[in-house]
């Protein structure tokens, strides 16, 4: 079954940011200079401050700051850049680059990735398996497997570093970010939360990109590093990944291989939610599928080659979900024999099909299955709730995504008691009396104490 097709009629999507989000920025720019100059020409026919001591320190301290406001406001509007570009930046070395594996693109407009002036994530590394090893051995206070023999597992996700369009955005920022922290402290899975464009060249969905390879780098004690966007909600909290089942693959991620082999879908694959081991496989796939990000004409052009190649996929930037099918595809005996398309359960599951359903999946299931009887991730795909521009009407992500946390919520309620009065309500009620011996009441325990004791 494939829900993300079928079962909401709608299909699913990404939307296209680079195009529009420039001309709402440059809508903003003009408005805030036309405000510039209004605030200006008020401030001199007053008398206040006069042309003539624009730049002098006539009254003091409060004209300086003006002046010095006004300054910066024309410089960051001027400027699409951030003055400390190069500071920031510690990959974009373009001298660093390996011309032996090229991404070959089919097509004619393969030239930007293949002319040697290939974007990079950072120096070369070839032999990091045997780095991580040798550093494991020598480090044993870092162990790689936590208790029950399981493989560490570090969940990554993050949101742009200023605040959000939409002040409601930030809300669900936050509510998403709680969602992650209970189901993270209940599995004993540590979690990072990024903020920081690490590279400005891969801003946006491919700033997981860079990131994902930072966290590899500097914990080698972990052995998966699971990315999930900041759209997407934990709504199974007692399910967990079959880590066992993917010995021997490297990455795992949601999909249909139909989908993608067969029709070459844009929706084949999610990167909303995956897990890449830590690894030098893993570095190589991160090499590969970064060129097509730098944002710019690189990122544009990459864009059509996608359109032109993937079905159903509509004219925009290159996007990182497109570009790994895309990779997948034109470079399948490469990497296909240690990528495990999942769909036996929700790794990621699309949103419009899973939120009018919580109230039967409470009714007929229970938590710990999964897939569409109790989905495991809810991801709101499109719904943008921290930028401007979604696919869907906003009220409609807010209102589900509400709904989706509260699912999730009761479950994390309910071990101490509580309940919401609604999954669209934020308010709670008791659900069980207090009793003088907490320790006899099962339901009373943490989860994690329940988990063990099964
Ligand atoms: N993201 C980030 N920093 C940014 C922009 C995006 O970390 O500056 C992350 C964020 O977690 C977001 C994800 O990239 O959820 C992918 O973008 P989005 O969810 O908007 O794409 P969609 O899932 O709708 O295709
Ligand atoms: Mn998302």
């Amino acid at each position: 079954m494939r829900p993300e097709a079928t079962m909401s009629g709608l299909p699913m999507t990404r939307s296209a940011p680079g195009s529009r989000r420039n001309k709402i920025q440059k809508t903003f720019n003009n408005i805030k200079i036309t405000i510039l100059c209004g605030f200006v020409t008020i401030l001199v026919l007053r008398g206040t401050i006069g042309v003539g001591n624009l730049r002098g320190a006539a009254d003091g301290d409060s004209d300086h700051k003006v002046v010095e406001d006004i300054e910066r406001i024309l410089r960051e509007i001027r400027s699409d850049s951030d003055p400390d570009d190069s500071n920031l930046r510690f990959s974009a070395n373009v001298a660093n680059v390996s011309t032996t594996d090229n991404v070959t693109l089919s097509g004619t407009d393969a030239s930007a990735y293949t002319a040697g002036k290939r974007y990079t994530l950072g120096s070369r590394i070839s032999d990091w398996d045997l780095q991580r090893k040798q550093w494991l051995r020598q480090n044993p206070g870092f162990p790689s497997l936590i208790a029950g023999g399981k493989p560490k597992i570090l969940l990554v996700t993050g949101s742009p570093p200023n605040p959000c369009d939409n002040p409601l955005g930030d809300h669900y920022l936050l509510k998403a970010t709680k969602n992650k922290i209970d189901y993270c402290r209940l599995h004993g899975i540590e979690i990072v939360y990024n903020m920081a464009h690490l590279d400005l060249e891969l801003a946006g969905y491919w700033a997981k990109l860079p990131l994902i390879r930072r966290l590899m780098l500097s914990h080698p004690e972990v052995e998966w590093i699971w990315w999930m966007d900041s759209d997407a909600l934990f709504t199974d909290m007692t399910f967990e990944i079959p880590v066992n089942k993917y010995d021997g693959f490297n990455l795992v991620i949601h999909g249909y291989p139909d989908l993608l082999f067969e029709q070459h879908s844009w929706i084949a694959l999610n990167t909303g939610s995956f897990l890449l081991r830590n690894c030098q496989w893993s570095l190589d796939l991160l090499d590969v599928w970064a060129p097509m990000g730098p944002k710019g004409p690189v990122r544009d052009e990459a864009g059509r080659i996608l359109t032109a190649n993937l079905k159903g996929r509509p004219a925009f930037e290159a996007d990182d979900q497109s570009a790994l099918i895309y990779l997948l595809l034109s470079q399948q005996d490469k990497w296909g024999d240690k990528v495990y398309i999942e769909n036996s359960y929700y790794l990621h599951g699309f949103w419009a099909g899973l939120v009018d359903k919580y109230e039967e999946m409470m009714e007929k299931h229970h938590p710990g299955l999964g897939d569409e009887r109790w989905p495991f991730v809810t991801h709101f795909v499109g719904c943008k709730p921290c930028g401007s521009y979604g696919d869907y009407p906003v009220e409609r992500c807010i209102s589900s995504m509400e709904r989706a946390f509260n699912f999730a919520d009761n479950q994390v309620l309910q071990m101490y008691g509580f309940s919401h009065r609604g999954l669209s309500s934020p308010k709670i009620k008791r659900i069980r009396n207090e009793t003088a011996t907490p320790l006899e009441v099962k339901e009373q325990l943490s989860f994690q104490a329940r988990i063990s004791s099964r």
